[in-house]
Order: structure tokens, then C-alpha cells, then sequence
């Protein structure tokens, strides 16, 4: 029987590692980490990350093709090929800060490879690394071998949180860079044989690796850059008159462009587009192409640029000062049918809100209460673009309260921010809602999620992303 080990049970390892197990049940499936907390969730009813269909295909594996365990080194060691799927931030401090790839997690898994394995191993780069990570890796596992091979396959992974089981389910592509060597070629077939058990041969793409490794950076590049050059259009479009979902109908048509990823937002969030292009950035200018990173650095900027623009839309509309007022935060995930927070705009926006003193009352339909108030006290890293949301001074908590539901939320309120494109905010009883709200009450639409016309036809002052305001 294969064996398969990973390190890191995290958004990308658990799901991934659960599907294998489900549509390989020859082969046995170890999820290692070092977090007690999350092995300990993972083996209980409430698994640490919220993903549909997730449970249920846990449910059925776990305990007999599928097991999570803090014993990392005893399941590296009897493990095939292993998965390193660990977290890669944004480095804090020292060479590279703020932009380049902190690989700490990385070379500490690695070590413990080579100080722990006993027979050879196939090891799969599944986080996103920066291009030529694994000539690094390479290093490290061959000067301390005892004898053992390695091979390096770049593997990344390309679900969306969200939608992880589905995209798991039916891959777009599976991507697998090696070596070009004999035994290179012989670890991606091995690898490949393993996706092979549901993935068409067609989506399963083999390339070198370096390749493999930049493609990943590319491709969320290439994704989030769609969404800031859509909002930089929707600033246009509140200019001068026209309408974005107008606008990216049309353009959308041209089947050079499609219509997917067209969505104007108050902005992109989630742990990955922003550490990605970061590292992209820093990669192109230790590589001596200043210009590449100015280009890729504007995708940032302008999304930075949009959460500003949501903000200062607020405090203008609501008579340029939001003081003492009561906002509804109605979503604080960085997109719906996730319970992740982590860069979600919302962060900045209600940063900015707090700034301006409003009091902010948040409710998300998968985001906890220690999660927020975690999120708005901490202190954004103070990163190399230049606009700027957080107040200068730390958060007062009292500022911040986390409600049951989005009636509970509104009530009193003097203005609600959609920041989370949840389906339940499309559905909600409006009326209710403009009932027991200050007046004027206004709505800021920062997901386009409602319909505006119905909104101000009850009495709403109503702003939506790119649209005209008497539209
Ligand atoms: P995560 O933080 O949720 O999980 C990483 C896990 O690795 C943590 O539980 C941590 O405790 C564990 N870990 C760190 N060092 C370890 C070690 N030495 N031994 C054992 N466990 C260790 O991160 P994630 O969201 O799953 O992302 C993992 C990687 O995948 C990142 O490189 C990310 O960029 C990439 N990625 C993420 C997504 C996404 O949607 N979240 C999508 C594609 C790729």
C-alpha cells in the first residue's frame, strides 16, 4: 500500500489530503502538524475549517484510509511520497521584509525529513514557494541524506477557498513540475498515478520545475490583477456615469477576456493574493527587472486604493464624520461560504472606521467573535505601498461588538457596509431592517449583493460599487 504523509493540516492540506483519501482507497493518508489544537480538531465533530462537503468526506475516511496526528516524524518516516503543505507568509523582519517568502516552515519541515527518513521519498512542494525553493530544498535534504534520494516535484495547489471540494472534485488542471532526470520523470508519473484515480489525463500537466512554481504566483497574479483592474474601472465609472456590471457584461463577452473573476468589490482579501505578488515582486527585483515589480506592485495599490475609496465613501456620505455613529458590518470574511478572515478587507475597512470613531456592530455568518476582535486588534504589518488605513492609534475594543445576526447588527445602527457577499444579505428583511435604523439610513454595497432599486424604493440612501448614485 502507498503511503502518503503531509505536513500541514491546514485550508490546503486537510481538504486536499481528505480528497486523496476518498478516490485512492488504496492508499493510506497521514495529515501531520505540529498545532495539537487543530490535529485535535480535525479528529472531532467541528473540523478546524468550514468547507462544503468537507465533513462529510472526513466523516467517511477518517479511521480507515485517512488520519490526522501530531506524530509528525513517525508518519514522514514510513511515508512514500510526502506533501509539504505548510504555511509560506510574508516575511515581518529582516532581508526581504514585506515582500519575500518567510521558507522558516519550509527548512524546518525539510530538516526533519532528512533527519528522520530511513528509505527514499518523493517530496512534493504543495504550498506556494517562490520560483527555485526547490533547489533549496534540494540542498538541504542531499548535504544531510545518509544515503537516502529525494526527489523534489513542485505540485501547487490551485483550489479557492470556498469551493475547495469542487475544485478538488473537478481541477481546472493538476500541475506537476520534476526534475528533468530519469528518476525525476519517474517520481511525476508516481505522483501522477495518484491523481490518475479521478483527474482525466488530459488535466494533468507536466512541466520542469521551476515552471511549476512560477506558474502558481502567475496564476494568482494573473487573478487578482483581473479584480484591481475591474475596480479601478469601477472608480471610473462612479465619475462619470457609467455602470460596472454594464461595463463588465460587455467586456466580459469578448471571448478573449470571458466573464468570470468580473465582479467590482470594495477588494480581493484571503492569504494568498497579496503574499503572492508581494513575492512575485520580490522576486523580480532580485532578479534585476525593477519594472516587472512596479507593474505587478499597481495590482496592490489599487486594491488598497478601493478598500480607501469604500471608506472615504462612507464618512462623506454620512456628513464626513461617522463619530459616536453605530455602522453594521454585515460580513467580515474575505468571501462568502468561508470562515476565513485572514486579509479579508473588512480588516481595513472597519480599521478605517474605528479610525474616523464609529462603532462598529459586526455579524458574519461563519466568523467567530474571537476571530474579529483578534483581527482588529492586531497591527497590520506596515507593508511597502503606500496607502495607509490603519489609525495611527491601537483599537479601541469597546468600539467593537460582535452581533448574533444581521437584525441584531442593524439595530439602532446609522449605516450598514456589506463586505461580505454571503447570500443570506441578499434575502434579508429590508423593511424590518430600515424600521428600527437611524434616518437617514444608508447602505454601502461593498459586494453588489443587493438590489439597490428595491433598497432605496423603502427609503435606503444606497451606494454600490461602480454604479452611478441615482442609478
Ligand atoms: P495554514 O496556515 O492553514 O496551514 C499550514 C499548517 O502547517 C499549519 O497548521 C501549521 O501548524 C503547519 N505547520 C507549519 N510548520 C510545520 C511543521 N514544521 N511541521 C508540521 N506542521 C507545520 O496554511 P494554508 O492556507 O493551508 O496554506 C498552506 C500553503 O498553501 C501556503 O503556502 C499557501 O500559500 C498555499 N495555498 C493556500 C491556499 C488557500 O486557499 N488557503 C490555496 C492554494 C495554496
Amino acid at each position: 500500500m502507498v503511503k502518503i504523509c503531509c505536513i500541514g493540516a491546514g485550508y490546503v492540506g486537510g481538504p486536499t489530503m481528505a480528497v486523496i483519501a476518498l478516490k485512492c482507497p488504496a492508499i493510506e493518508v497521514a495529515v501531520v502538524d505540529i498545532s495539537a489544537s487543530r490535529i485535535a480538531a480535525w479528529n472531532s465533530d467541528q473540523l478546524p475549517i468550514y468547507e462544503a462537503g468537507l465533513d462529510e468526506i472526513v466523516k467517511q475516511c477518517r479511521g480507515k484510509n485517512l488520519l490526522f496526528s501530531t506524530a509528525v516524524e513517525k508518519h514522514v518516516a514510513e511515508a512514500d511520497i510526502i506533501f509539504v503543505s505548510v504555511n509560506t507568509p510574508t516575511k515581518t523582519r529582516g532581508l526581504g521584509a514585506g515582500k519575500a517568502a518567510d521558507l522558516t516552515y519550509w527548512e524546518s519541515a525539510a530538516r526533519m525529513i532528512a533527519d528522520v527518513s530511513k528509505s527514499n521519498k518523493i517530496v512534493v512542494e504543495k504550498s506556494t514557494v517562490p520560483v527555485k525553493t526547490a533547489e533549496a530544498i534540494e540542498k538541504i535534504l542531499t548535504h544531510n541524506s545518509k544515503g537516502i534520494k529525494y526527489q523534489i516535484l513542485s505540485n501547487p495547489e490551485f483550489l479557492a477557498e470556498g469551493t475547495a471540494i469542487e475544485d478538488l472534485f473537478n481541477p481546472d488542471r493538476v500541475l506537476i513540475g520534476g526534475r528533468e532526470t530519469a528518476e525525476g520523470q519517474k517520481a511525476i508519473q508516481a505522483l501522477k498515478q495518484v491523481y490518475a484515480n479521478w483527474v482525466p489525463e488530459d488535466r494533468i500537466i507536466t512541466t520542469n520545475l521551476w515552471s511549476a512554481e512560477l506558474s502558481k504566483l502567475a496564476a494568482n497574479a494573473f487573478l487578482a490583477q483581473r479584480i484591481s483592474s475591474v475596480n479601478a474601472m469601477s472608480a471610473l465609472c462612479e465619475a462619470t456615469g457609467a455602470n460596472i456590471s454594464q461595463v463588465a457584461h460587455a467586456v466580459g463577452k469578448d471571448s478573449r477576456i470571458g466573464p468570470k473573476f468580473l465582479n467590482a468589490s470594495v477588494g480581493f482579501g484571503g492569504s494568498c493574493f497579496q503574499k503572492d505578488i508581494l513575492n512575485l515582486v520580490y522576486i523580480c527585483e532580485c532578479n534585476g527587472l525593477p519594472e516587472v515589480a512596479n507593474y505587478w506592485k499597481q495590482v496592490i495599490q489599487v486594491n488598497d486604493y478601493q478598500k480607501n475609496r469604500f471608506v472615504n465613501r462612507v464618512v462623506s456620505s454620512m456628513f464626513n464624520t461617522v463619530s459616536g455613529k453605530k455602522i453594521a458590518i454585515l460580513g467580515f470574511a474575505f468571501k462568502k461560504d468561508t470562515g476565513d478572515t485572514r486579509e479579508t478587507p473588512a480588516i481595513d475597512v472597519c480599521k478605517g472606521l474605528l479610525g474616523d470613531k464609529a462603532h462598529l456592530s459586526i455579524y458574519d455568518v461563519q466568523v467567530t467573535e474571537e476571530q474579529i476582535q483578534r483581527d482588529l486588534s492586531m497591527n497590520k504589518f506596515d507593508w511597502d505601498h503606500p496607502i495607509h488605513l490603519q489609525p495611527a492609534s491601537p483599537i479601541g475594543v469597546k468600539q467593537v461588538s460582535v452581533a448574533w445576526d444581521a437584525y441584531e447588527a442593524t439595530k439602532g445602527a446609522h449605516g450598514i457596509c456589506i463586505l461580505t457577499e454571503w447570500d443570506e444579505f441578499k434575502t434579508l428583511d429590508y423593511n424590518k431592517i430600515f424600521d428600527h435604523m437611524h434616518k437617514p439610513a444608508f447602505v454601502f454595497d461593498g459586494r453588489n449583493v443587493v438590489d439597490a432599486e428595491k433598497l432605496r424604493q423603502i427609503g435606503f440612501i444606497v451606494y454600490s460599487i461602480g454604479k452611478p448614485l441615482d442609478a
